[in-house]
């Protein structure tokens, strides 16, 4: 199945609904965009794990993990509030800012050697981070073949458009890249870097969202280093896709790929970095990065400036000062072990899967077979009781709970009662 899940499986599209704004929108935008919800949500404004509507009515913020210290954290508001009213420039002047905080980062990061010790680039969105670690990679190994998961979403560049088979819809896979399970099972990884090195493409990447995200969410079982073992002894190279899991959401350390036991060799991060500015990274080993940065010159205009590098360092200190890592363990333990209960009485919910703030549930039919109407159902249900979650996985059934990493017990409490009542009225 073409199954454009990120697209199509919990979006209304336009041209359904009398509402002027809908309407407007439609007209300016075009038919690209979607929104969510049968009955889309108009928010006016946001506060810790709450948004809000015109009404004043709060909505459990269940699902974004770009404001991942929470909605407008003041902490987030002032340094960005002071270093926008004292400059902001580009990347081709000095400035402490950027320097401190990549120090800062890159402390996060696994010890290597000092000659491969990571280094790190910035542009502004996930897309962009993950085309230049291809470039890097390709740079790199001499190669162009890239392995990803089958339902892989790494971006909105035609060259990672071409690596992103979710997208579906009338693009398509470059010939360069080959697809395998969220399992990396060892014969499909072997048949895919012989597939490349056949055709004469040679294996660049094996390139992953370290919590496949896309897929379905499969935390477990932890299947990355035996994969990466055979792409390197191939010649190629790790890209850890850290845009979902990074920034602490598994709640054991930093970053996804953490919990595999592997250590990348080019890592992109994104979404959760800034709070909501458009801030995103690249880190590689230094050996890896050398031949494409010895040679090829990178500008990126907004990338890395200083108000940016100001966001992020807020977003670090807040992760720090309010110990969110650990409170993405407790809290998100608490949350699994909450949904889990609830699915132990309803035979339509399977496999509750998750790593601290970032769950997938499965939602099956009367045989057990995946049932994305119902998982679309139960996603309107919940927004109808002003819950917000949504839908991945290549058959639109799993359900998405990705909240704000600032996520509390009593929220916890207001999602599951919400759920509960859910999935009992679909019992009836
Ligand atoms: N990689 C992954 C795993 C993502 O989920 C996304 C965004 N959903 C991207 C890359 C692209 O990030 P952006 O939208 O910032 O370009």
């Amino acid at each position: 199945m073409s199954f454009s899940n990120i697209m199509d499986s919990n979006s209304y599209q336009g041209g359904q609904r009398d509402d002027p704004l809908i309407a407007a929108r439609d007209r300016v935008l075009g038919p690209a965009y979607r929104l969510f919800y049968d009955n889309p949500v108009h928010l006016v404004r946001g506060l810790g794990t709450k948004l809000f509507d015109a009404d004043g009515n709060d909505y459990l913020d269940a699902y974004n993990n770009v404001a991942s210290v929470g909605h407008c954290h003041p902490h987030v508001i002032d340094s960005v509030t002071r270093q926008l009213s004292t400059l902001n420039t580009h990347t081709r002047y000095l400035h402490d800012g950027i320097v401190d905080y990549s120090q800062r980062l890159l402390a996060t990061f696994p010890d290597l050697e000092q000659s491969s010790s990571y280094q790190v680039m910035y542009a502004c969105t996930g897309s962009e981070v993950n085309d230049l670690a291809l470039r890097v990679a390709a740079m790199h190994t001499g190669a162009t073949g890239v392995i990803v998961t089958h339902e892989a979403y790494h971006g909105n560049t035609e060259a990672v458009t071409a690596i992103s088979p979710s997208i579906g819809g009338r693009t398509s896979l470059g010939c360069h890249v080959r697809t395998v399970s969220p399992q990396l099972e060892r014969a499909e990884i072997a048949a895919a870097i012989t597939d490349l090195q056949d055709s004469g493409f040679g294996v660049s990447a094996l390139i992953v969202d370290t919590i496949f995200s896309s897929d379905g969410i499969y935390p477990d079982p932890l299947v990355l280093a035996p994969a990466v073992a055979a792409v390197r002894a191939a010649g190629g190279v790790l890209i850890a896709d850290e845009v979902q899991p990074g920034f602490g959401r598994t709640g054991a350390g930093m970053w996804g790929f953490t919990r595999h036991g592997v250590v990348p060799d080019l890592v992109t991060m994104g979404k959760p970095m800034a709070n909501g500015l458009p801030v995103a990274a690249m880190a590689a080993r230094g050996d890896v990065l050398a031949g494409f940065a010895t040679g090829v010159p990178y500008f990126n205009t907004f990338g890395g400036n200083p108000v940016s590098m100001a966001a992020a360092a807020a977003v670090l200190d807040v992760i720090e000062r309010e110990r969110l890592i650990a409170n993405a363990a407790t809290v998100g333990a608490d949350l699994r072990a909450e949904v889990a209960r609830l699915a132990a009485d309803h035979p339509r919910i399977g496999q509750v899967r998750g790593a601290g703030l970032y769950l997938g549930v499965e939602v099956l039919d009367d045989v057990g077979l995946p049932d994305r109407a119902t998982a679309r159902w139960i996603v309107n249900a919940m927004r109808e009781r002003r819950v917000l979650i949504s839908v991945c996985g290549g058959d639109g059934n799993v359900l998405k709970i990705r909240p704000p990493m600032v996520f509390s017990m009593s929220d916890v409490d207001r999602f599951i009662a919400e759920l509960g009542e859910v999935l009992a009225s679909l019992a009836q």
